[in-house]
């Protein structure tokens, strides 16, 4: 047993998808020119009054709902004072004593019934981006992502490796995409997290010193962080000295984490209510009204698909990673009756045959009805699972009957055996050297031979029955 045990938080930023800011109506486009997007407001001129976009605040509350929060029955917002080149208030606006939601869990593999504990979600808006030049002699500001609306999800200190903290934010990312309020992207910035992590003795309940972990810009960039803060600490704790209490950033080509600060404490940001912003209640009413609109959300559907497909857990995650993908293995098996062949063609062949055509799984236009034919075509023996695939690579940006494209494209795979047995003929006859080698023993001939029949059928005999005519015939010859 290790001598020191981590404990870790994570503090997640997520971009909220509306079109406006939160609290003005600049929109939220990514990559417009610098400082393109911006109005008095979101530039923090003086005298301008902020109001709160209806849009973000829903989908505040919608995720404290799916991450079983409870919901406040009314918040306000706090001003968060601090210097920075990026935040012409010179303070941004938070959340402090009202969050939306608070006390959440989320489960995540391998924890179910133990879930990782949530302590709160509030809504804030986004700073600015400085962007320094080369040299580091000159820096620049785009101010066009100040004010986007961002949820913060703070867990407790309860994650104890950083394996954990990486299926956490999977779990965490899958649920949020569920939910269609953001699209998490993190190479744009849309999701951003933060770590802390200490070390104690084992069995300890006490926390050690903290250590804030930035600059993780991709789940395994974050696994990787922890897992050298584990080293570094558990070192210095061996040698009798130490942890101090500070900011350390991520660097992902080196390796390591460098300190970038001691850090401040809470207080240091004087927060105080923000007196231009009002008080918004969540009735009741609004509360379920969400609660209601919640989709069925990535832990239950995995342990559903296992239960009603008899799915292994990682099918299930397979499917459930993506929420089209999941929907659209439902609907596909009303036409197809086997869950596990549905599975495998839409989790390799049809994700892999999207990704190689660069269509975005949500603008697949092959439907689950056609989807199910081609499968249906498979089970039947009419065409091979092989031009099943290629099928993919021709249909999935229409909506045309498989049944119908393979008739015209004489697609349907040969299984009649005169029929192969003629292939198999001239296959022989045009390659007499294999043959002669596959009767001096040489037994890779044989599979250069089945090919030659495939090519000669472009591909729609059926393989099997090649492999066994073709034997027969070369091992009768044989005989002789
Ligand atoms: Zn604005």
């Amino acid at each position: 047993m290790n001598k020191f045990e981590p404990v870790i938080g994570l503090e997640i930023h997520i971009h909220l998808s509306t079109e406006s800011k939160i609290f003005c109506s600049c929109s939220t486009k990514f990559g417009n020119s610098p400082n393109s997007l911006t109005c008095p407001i979101c530039l923090g001129l003086p005298g301008v009054l902020p109001v709160l976009n209806k849009k973000a605040f829903h989908y505040a509350i919608k995720s404290s709902l799916a991450l079983n929060c409870q919901v406040s029955e009314s918040i306000t917002f706090d001003r968060k004072n601090y210097y920075y080149p990026d935040l012409p208030k010179n303070y941004q606006i938070s959340q402090y004593g009202t969050p939306v939601g608070r006390n959440g869990f989320l489960k995540i593999k391998n924890r179910s019934s133990n879930p990782v504990k949530i302590n709160r979600v509030h809504m804030e808006e986004d700073a600015g981006k400085l962007i320094h030049d080369q040299n580091g002699k000159i820096s620049f500001v785009d101010l066009n992502r100040t004010g986007i609306p961002l949820i913060e999800i703070v867990t407790e200190p309860d994650i104890y490796s950083p394996d954990e903290a990486y299926d956490f934010l999977q779990e965490l990312k899958i649920t949020i995409l569920y939910l269609e309020i953001a699209d998490c992207n993190m190479e744009e910035g849309s999701l951003r997290c933060d770590a802390n992590i200490s070390l104690r003795k084992a069995g300890d309940k006490k926390l050690g010193t903290k250590i804030e972990l930035k600059n993780m810009n991709t789940f395994k960039g974050i696994r990787q962080a922890l897992e050298y803060e584990i080293q570094r600490q558990t070192i210095l704790l061996e040698e009798g000295e130490k942890v101090t209490h500070q900011t350390r950033l991520w660097d992902p080509l080196k390796q390591k984490t460098t300190s970038m600060r001691s850090k401040e404490d809470i207080h240091d940001y004087r927060y105080f209510p923000d007196p231009d912003l009002l008080t918004y209640e969540i009735s009741n009413k609004m509360r379920n009204k969400f609660k209601d609109e919640l989709p069925e959300l990535p832990m239950a559907k995995r342990e559903r698909f296992k239960k009603d497909y008899f799915l292994s857990e990682y099918d299930a995650d397979l499917l459930v990673r993506d929420k089209f993908i999941a929907s659209y293995f439902e609907e596909t098996l009303k036409f197809h009756i086997n869950p596990k062949a549905v599975c495998n063609f839409l989790t390799s062949d049809m994700v892999g045959v999207a990704h190689e055509k660069k269509i975005k799984l949500s603008n697949i236009k092959l439907t689950p009805k056609n989807c199910g034919k081609i499968l249906n075509l498979v089970k039947e023996g009419l065409i091979s699972i092989k031009t099943a695939k290629e099928l993919l690579f021709d249909l999935l940006n229409y909506d045309i009957d498989p049944e119908k494209y393979i008739e015209e494209k004489n697609l349907k795979q040969m299984n009649e055996t005169s029929e192969i047995k003629n292939v198999i003929e001239t296959a022989c006859k045009e390659n007499s050297q294999a043959v002669t080698d596959y009767k001096n023993g040489k037994n890779s001939a044989l599979k250069f031979l089945v090919g030659q029949v495939m090519r000669l059928t472009k591909g729609t005999a059926n393989p099997a029955m090649v492999n066994k005519l073709l034997n027969e015939k070369l091992n009768k010859e044989e005989g002789k």
